[in-house]
């Protein structure tokens, strides 16, 4: 069984159904077990500023996948959830990223794990350190790079605290659009 931490961001429409709504289909896979979801933060978008803000969550699973499947699950559900492809680093409805697949580093070409640039972003470390044990599974460099960073400055807001799996399926939000 792999261990793998996902990485889900969203900034276009109702936001917090767009993540739950990730989840949940992560949940209904067979092939995809999902043990942990961060609180929900929210960030200024970095980069191209002009676009709304994002909420961004973690998310632990196991998996008996090899993570070029991951990735295509990924995928399918950025797809069924509506996302469309246009700018890079633009809005999305929804964005399904690998952060780290057990401890491996994987490059191929349409996959590089551990996630590129996770380690520039206080919106992913920031929810992956609240689920992942910090010895454990994230690697040496990110855990110094958590250190150095000021959360309030980096402007990642806890936007609603979550303590389990199915406090954060059981949100109001996910009812009324069902
Ligand atoms: P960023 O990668 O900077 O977070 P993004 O998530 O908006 O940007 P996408 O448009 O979702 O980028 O994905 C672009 C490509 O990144 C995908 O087609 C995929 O093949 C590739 N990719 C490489 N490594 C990963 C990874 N670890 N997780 C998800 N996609 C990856
Ligand atoms: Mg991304
Ligand atoms: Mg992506």
């Amino acid at each position: 069984m792999n261990e793998v931490y996902l990485s889900i961001g969203t900034n276009i429409g109702e936001r917090e159904k767009n993540l739950q709504q990730a989840v949940q289909a992560l949940m209904e896979q067979s092939a995809v077990q999902v043990k942990r979801v961060s609180s929900i933060y929210e960030t200024a978008a970095v980069g191209y500023t002009e676009q709304a803000d994002f909420l961004n969550i973690a998310v632990a699973v196991e998996s008996p996948l090899m993570a070029q499947e991951l990735l295509e699950v990924c995928q399918s559900i950025e797809n069924e959830l509506g996302r469309v492809r246009e700018m890079r680093w633009g809005p999305r409805i929804i964005d399904l990223d690998i952060l780290l697949y057990n401890h491996e580093n994987i490059e191929t070409e349409s996959l590089i794990i551990p996630h590129p640039r996770m380690y520039e972003r206080a919106f992913v470390l920031v929810p992956l350190q609240e689920i992942a044990p910090s010895d454990e599974m994230i690697h040496e460099k990110s855990t110094r790079t958590l250190q150095a960073f000021n959360i309030e400055q980096e402007g990642v807001k806890l936007w609603k605290k979550v303590d389990s799996v199915d406090e954060f399926m059981r949100f109001e939000s996910l009812n009324e659009f069902k």
